[in-house]
């Protein structure tokens, strides 16, 4: 069973981000970029179905401008066997890059498609709905177990009403959530290894799509400063504030 993993490039979680001055988006200068969390998730998952053997190959790909790169050997170096880069400099909404990966999805004829449940830059949580949608594929999002079973997928899903368990025929779409598995870490050998590995590089137009989208940013800015909190020393002086300061009561 081939399983194809999906990554994307964004701002690494521990950064805090500053917005451009002319409020067009965010300074991305000099700041640190990483593989999403959730697709580090992805990754680790089809590489231990690959080391259970109950994968043949991982392939990983992403959309995204030529840095990304650095995602597909990241996720080489924890095990991933090849990569495939569609080169694109604009920043795309899930609408195209959801087209890009079934152009891929048609090419390479995976079983299994992995994604993260979500990119912690955009929070749009939508890619691996609507590949699923676009394929006509069964789809299990938010993912916190998976189980392959001949030509069928159980996927355990965290919901508000406890751990719902679906049966999915393959081929399918899976988004991952945060319990699924821990990632590991690359080791230097493993890094020096990924250096040797292939990668092929895509543009839009090898897949027959353009990268318009009809979405554009209007503007992008800081939510307002949060203002001190007050000690107060007694529940008469909270009560006396709320009355006459904040004139909540
Ligand atoms: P989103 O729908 O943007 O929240 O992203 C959900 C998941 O879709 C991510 O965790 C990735 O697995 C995948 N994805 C989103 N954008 C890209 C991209 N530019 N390249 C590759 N995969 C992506």
């Amino acid at each position: 069973m081939k399983i194809l993993v999906s990554v994307k490039r964004v701002v690494d979680y521990a950064v805090k981000v500053r917005v451009k001055p002319d409020g067009s988006g965010i300074d991305l200068n000099n700041v640190k970029m990483s593989m999403n969390p959730f697709c580090e998730i992805a990754v680790e998952e089809a590489v231990r179905l690959k080391e259970s053997k109950v994968a043949s190959e991982v392939v990983v790909a992403t959309v995204g401008p030529s840095q990304s790169s650095e995602q597909i050997r990241t996720a080489l170096a924890m095990g991933a066997d090849r990569g495939i880069h569609v080169q694109v400099e604009q920043e795309l909404p899930p609408s195209v890059v959801s087209r890009a990966l079934k152009g891929i999805v048609l090419k390479e004829k995976p079983s299994l498609v992995i994604l993260g449940k979500q990119a912690i830059d955009d929070d749009c949580n939508q890619t691996g709905q609507m590949l699923a949608q676009l394929l006509d594929w069964p789809q299990g999002t938010f993912a916190s177990k998976i189980k392959v079973d001949g030509e069928k997928l159980q996927v355990t899903r965290e919901v508000d009403r406890g751990l719902e368990t679906l049966e999915l025929r393959l081929p399918a779409v899976v988004t991952c959530d945060l319990r699924l598995n821990e990632p590991r870490y690359a080791t230097l050998p493993n890094i020096m290894k990924a250096k040797k590995k292939p990668v092929e590089k895509l543009g839009l137009k090898d897949l027959n799509l353009e990268p318009s989208h009809g979405i554009e940013t209007l503007s992008v800015f800081e939510p307002p400063k949060r203002q001190g909190g007050n000690k107060v020393e007694s529940v008469a002086e909270l009560i006396d504030k709320l009355r006459n300061e904040a004139k909540v009561i």
